[in-house]
């Protein structure tokens, strides 16, 4: 690793003055990305700019009646926090179901939301990379991307956002805050992260130097009976190769309203509109799931070896609709 700076801040408006100072600097959360980036030199700051000891570490509920993560929460602060649990069920179970303990100890939901792909191109500096390297060049496409996107994919890129997290605040419309020298800002998770386009390389709609200083939930009774479904390829702890988060409302047998959102399957968090479009005012049952699946999934264009991907995903999205459904029930 090479040589860098390191300073904790103490204030919000100091974190980002320090960074504006260094244009080679770089936020430091949990570290649990960050630093193993710049082991293999694919990250190289001059500085760190600590923000763990940030005021920014609450969970509390907003006077519209949703809720209000700090940035610096912890992973295992989010997951484990009772009004998570109650109202926004899939957040608590997406989180617990990425990394280990020991890493959700350390990693923050700023962190989180800004890790980086596993693609395994882009995470060897030896090899060209249009999202590392601009213009060098996207090796996955005819190599190795079992795991790659098959939604919303370019020529350019077809790396898959990682997080578990993003997945269910997409579906539950959070919204991002961050501070620049500026003052404040905030983005729709929708707005969040950039279409991949020709420029892999610009992931976030994030002003540079923004710190974001957390999310807000918006008030949504529906993420109330919500669940986070995974699918990995090794039960101990693994990146999705494919997951859902989904919330339904039912009455009468009929879906009054749905949220659904895909992890593993594009660059970013996946909200799936179309999907939701079937499912608002159908009967809630297994044909109506199948038939939203499908909806959402004529987008897809699979590579050759990740066509698996949309059998996955249609299974998945009738399953834990399904579950959603029985549970109602009860
Ligand atoms: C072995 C392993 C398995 C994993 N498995 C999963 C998994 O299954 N699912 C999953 O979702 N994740 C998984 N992760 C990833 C893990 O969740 C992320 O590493 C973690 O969430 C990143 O958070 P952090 O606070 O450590 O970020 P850091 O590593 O500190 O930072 C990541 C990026 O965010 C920036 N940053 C940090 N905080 C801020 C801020 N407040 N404002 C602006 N920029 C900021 C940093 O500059 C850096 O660019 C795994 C990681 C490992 C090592
Ligand atoms: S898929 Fe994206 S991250 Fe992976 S090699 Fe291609 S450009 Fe790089």
């Amino acid at each position: 690793m090479r040589e860098f700076g390191y300073q904790r801040a103490d204030d919000v408006s100091g974190a980002v003055a320090l960074l504006a100072a260094d244009p080679d600097a770089r936020f430091l959360g949990g570290g649990t990305n960050l630093v193993d980036l710049m082991k293999t030199g694919v990250e190289r700051p001059a500085r760190l700019v600590d923000v763990r000891e940030l005021p920014l570490d609450g969970i509390e509920p907003t006077a519209d009646g949703g809720l209000r993560v700090g940035a610096t929460v912890t992973n295992s602060d989010l997951a484990a926090h009772p009004e998570v649990r109650r109202r926004y069920p899939a957040l608590a179970q997406a989180v617990l179901a990425g990394a280990s303990g020991q890493l959700r100890n350390m990693a923050t939901v700023g962190g989180n939301l800004l890790q980086r792909t596993r693609c395994g191109y882009f995470a060897d500096p030896s090899r060209p990379c249009n999202k590392r390297a601009p213009g060098s060049g996207c090796p996955a496409v005819t190599g190795e991307h079992h795991n790659h996107a098959i939604l919303g994919a370019s020529d350019h890129c077809v790396a898959t956002n990682p997080s578990d997290m993003g997945v269910a605040l997409a579906a539950f419309d959070a919204v991002v805050t961050y501070e620049t020298l500026d003052g404040p800002g905030e983005l729709p998770l929708a707005d969040f992260y950039l279409p991949v386009g020709d420029t892999p390389d610009r992931e976030t709609a994030l002003p540079p130097g923004a710190l974001i200083t957390g999310i807000t939930l918006p008030p949504a009774p529906v993420a109330a009976h919500s669940r986070y479904r995974k699918v990995r390829e090794r039960a101990s702890y693994a990146f999705a190769i494919g997951s859902v988060a989904a919330a339904l409302d039912i009455e009468d047998g009929v879906v009054r309203e749905a949220r659904l959102a895909f992890g593993a399957v594009a660059s970013r968090p996946w909200r799936a509109h179309a999907a939701e479009a079937v499912l608002t005012g159908a009967p809630a049952d297994g044909d109506t799931f199948a038939a939203a699946a499908d909806a959402e999934l004529a987008a897809a264009r699979p590579l050759p070896d990740n066509g698996y991907k949309v059998t996955l995903m249609r299974n998945l999205v009738v399953a834990v609709l399904t579950e959603l459904t029985e549970e109602a029930a009860r």
